[in-house]
């Protein structure tokens, strides 16, 4: 192996120095580049900062005219300092002025100087400024010194993200990294949230940038990848397989990675340089995600979160630092930042301290989105880059229903989104004001509005929202966050807490509903090429039989001397239906002879979510008590779409004719079976799917609290009559359109109706 140059150590060791001397911020970075010009033996040597406005501003200089320094700007893209920080990439040139991207400032007086070598400033793939050496001579710079000049780019990102570069910049400019941002995603879960930022993942905080010890730090980072290689065959080979939560290609890919020559020799020249092994893994992402992030292939960006991922749990691995943020660092308004998060993982933070999220990834049917808005959170998906943008405790101001996600606001911003957030509460104080008013449309017609819930923290929504019942209780919710499998006991206690909660109000139990994106953390999972088309929900129940028996149990006895409604998840076919009801009513034979008491009415119902059930609804229904349509997994099959992958999640309209005949024939089947039915998927809390469904002939919806209102509203603005006259003819179109939400939006528009 190649030793180091002394001189790049030498000038990290005097960097460091420099760095902690009690000077001001223009003192500091004056020093620092009469060292970096001296140690690299260059006649220049100048930091430029990008600052809001897009702007490239001369902060330091040895060398060009000092008079030129906080007066010389430039664009990005403008110049050879301009096109570094546009291209996020080094450049090396001989004769700077035979370059087409060449200008002349004439106040630095730079025209003396020949050759020229520039690398941009970077921290979390954003560039911050550009550092610049240049000499008079004709000369080529060698890698090597290119590769120093990037480590000490490094020093100047924490320093300028520290925020200690404001202090001098000129009155009325701000530099970059403090910038407000206005980013767009998409809508997942609605409301105002005004906050601090939380990053769910918090990014590691490398302290030491220059090593102390090289050989140390070389042998750090070699225990450090070996120890990583061996976790990540471990969550592959199975040991580990509870609670991952990974994908097995995914983690097949980082392992790959992981033994990648090309990665660890980068890692290695980079401790070479003369930074701790932390230091040198964050610099080699930061070049990594600079390259990958301007890189127009969709696939070379997805590895660029594979690569970040294994960044991540090599700093983790060598600081020792939390994965996940601990409850007792939130804020009182937090507003988390994640790229992706499970449901659990949410269910673990102090809701009292939560004003909101922000995803990288995540569409409005996963099932964080789900327990979000369970929770009363807003929430916007599919936000690009979010996680390097923000920084812990940035002020965040997030819109769930624009989808809009305000970084470091300004003051202005700030208070008109305090503002809105104000006209929102007065808006839900209305809904409120709805809680005793029934559902009843302008021609008369009655509409259940129930609610769907899953969580104890849910049911005091009931009374708030007038609900005339719990529609759907997704009881995983319930065991995903238990730390172990809820015992009989336990079991027991939890649903008569739901029943007792909410007195008189009927509630529909769905049996647990796991597998596929929901994995109980403390029981073994498996591994599926198709988790959402494999062993989950009922299929479970069903061949593991004691599981759901206990469940079943547990219900009935909770139950004994009320009513209790239960409904079965991911039916596929009638006979699964019947082999659930005989289990049921072993359970209660079982109770009977025990001398238990038993619910005083049953009611035994299936979800609507798999395809093949619109195919048997009259078998279904000649056995069923009731139906609830599930469209968030109906419509993912009926259009093989995921409903977890925002590649796909504008492939469908679940306002489209096919979809909206689907949904008809369930209401039509059911209504001239005289048997109830509801739809619990998300689309029955949004106002316009809403009326649509009644249109369709659906008389009862189940919904998440915060729509309760919105629809109700919807309702009572509603004609039915007139709504069916309109949606029913369209269904009947042949056009192939791809949607009817146009047509339904201005009808609604046209008769008043509020959406
Ligand atoms: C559905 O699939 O529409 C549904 C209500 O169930 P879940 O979202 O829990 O899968
Ligand atoms: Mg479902």
């Amino acid at each position: 192996m190649r030793g180091a140059p002394a001189g790049p150590r030498q000038l990290l060791r005097r960097l460091r120095e420099v760095m902690a001397e009690p000077v001001n911020a223009q003192t500091r970075l004056d020093r620092i580049v009469i060292h970096i010009a001296s140690n690299m033996v260059a006649e220049v040597c100048s930091v430029y900062v990008l600052r809001s406005d897009g702007r490239l501003e001369l902060f330091a200089t040895e060398g060009l005219n000092r008079e030129a320094v906080h007066q010389t700007t430039m664009r990005a893209g403008e110049g050879l300092v301009g096109l570094i920080a546009e291209s996020a990439e080094p450049l090396a040139l001989s004769e700077a002025q035979a370059h087409p991207a060449f200008s002349y400032k004439p106040e630095t007086g730079e025209e003396i100087y020949h050759s020229f070598l520039g690398v941009p400033i970077l921290r979390g793939g954003n560039t911050l400024g550009v550092l610049v050496v240049q000499n008079r001579a004709q000369r080529a710079y060698l890698e090597e010194e290119i590769e120093v000049l990037q480590t000490t780019a490094m020093l100047l990102a924490e320093m300028i993200a520290s925020g200690e570069l404001q202090s001098i910049a000129p009155a009325g400019t701000v530099i970059s990294i403090r910038k407000s941002l206005t980013l767009t995603g998409r809508p997942v879960a609605d409301g105002v949230g005004l906050g601090h930022a939380v990053l769910h993942e918090p990014r590691v905080i490398v302290s030491q940038l220059v090593a102390e010890d090289l050989k140390k730090e070389e042998a750090r980072l070699g225990e450090a990848i070996a120890a990583l290689r061996i976790s990540m065959d471990r969550l592959i080979d199975g040991h580990e397989h509870a609670g991952a939560g990974d994908h097995r290609d995914v983690l097949e890919t980082l392992r790959l990675i992981a033994n990648d020559p090309g990665w660890m020799r980068r890692l290695r020249e980079a401790v070479l340089t003369g930074l701790t092994a932390e230091a040198a893994v964050e610099r080699v992402q930061n070049d990594t995600r600079a390259r990958l992030q301007r890189s127009t292939d969709p696939y070379m960006r997805e590895r660029l979160h594979d690569l970040d991922d294994l960044a991540n749990r090599l700093l983790h691995q060598l600081t020792g630092q939390p994965f996940v943020t601990a409850n007792d660092k939130l804020p009182e308004n937090a507003i988390l930042v994640a790229r992706t998060m499970g449901a659990a993982a949410l269910l673990d933070y102090d809701r009292r301290k939560l004003r909101g999220i922000v995803l990288e990834e995540g569409g409005a049917s996963s099932h964080v989105a789900i327990v979000a808005r369970a929770l009363g959170l807003p929430v916007v998906g599919e936000t690009p880059n979010i996680t390097n943008l923000v920084d812990d405790g940035d002020a965040i101001i997030i819109d769930g229903g624009a989808g809009e996600v305000l970084v470091r606001p300004p003051a202005d911003l700030q208070a008109a989104y305090a503002e809105k957030a104000r006209l929102r509460a007065r808006r839900q104080e209305q809904y409120r004001s709805l809680r005793d008013t029934p559902a009843v449309s302008r021609d008369g017609v009655a509409i259940d509005l129930h609610m769907n819930a899953g969580l104890l923290v849910d049911l005091p929504h009931v009374r708030e929202t007038g609900a005339v019942s719990i529609g759907l209780f997704r009881t995983e919710l319930l065991f995903m966050v238990a730390s172990q499998f809820p015992r009989l006991r336990e079991q027991i206690e939890l649903y008569k807490s739901v029943l007792d909660a909410v007195p008189g109000v009927p509630v529909t139990f769905r049996t647990l509903d796991i597998g596929g994106d929901k994995i109980l953390p403390y029981m073994r999972s498996f591994e599926e090429e198709n988790p959402a088309l494999g062993w989950r929900a009922i299929r479970i129940g069903l061949d593991r039989p004691a599981l759901l028996r206990y469940q079943l149990r547990a219900m009935l006895m909770a139950a004994g001397g009320r009513e209790l409604r239960i409904m079965f998840p991911m039916i596929a076919e009638a006979e699964e239906f019947d082999r659930a009801r005989e289990l049921t009513l072993r359970e209660i034979r079982h109770l009977e002879r025990h001398g238990h008491p038993t619910p005083t009415s049953l009611k035994l119902g299936i979800m609507v979510e798999v395809p093949s059930v619109l195919w048997q609804l009259e078998d279904m229904l000649g056995r069923v008590d009731f139906m609830s349509v599930g469209s968030n997994d109906l419509l993912q099959y009926l259009f093989a779409a995921d409903r977890d992958n925002k590649r796909v999640q504008d492939r469908f309209d679940p306002l489209s004719a096919p979809a909206l005949r689907a949904l008809k024939l369930i209401a039509d089947k059911a209504n001239n079976a005289g048997k109830p039915v509801t739809v619990c998927g998300e689309i029955g809390g949004r106002p316009l799917e809403a009326l649509a469904l009644i249109a369709l002939g659906y008389r009862g919806l189940s919904m998440s609290p915060s729509a309760i209102g919105p629809v109700k509203a919807m309702v009572l603005g509603l004609n039915v009559a007139e709504a069916r006259d309109l949606l029913l003819p369209l269904l009947d179109r042949h056009d192939g359109g791809h949607s009817l939400r146009a047509e339904l939006r201005a009808f609604a528009e046209a008769k008043g109706v509020p959406l």
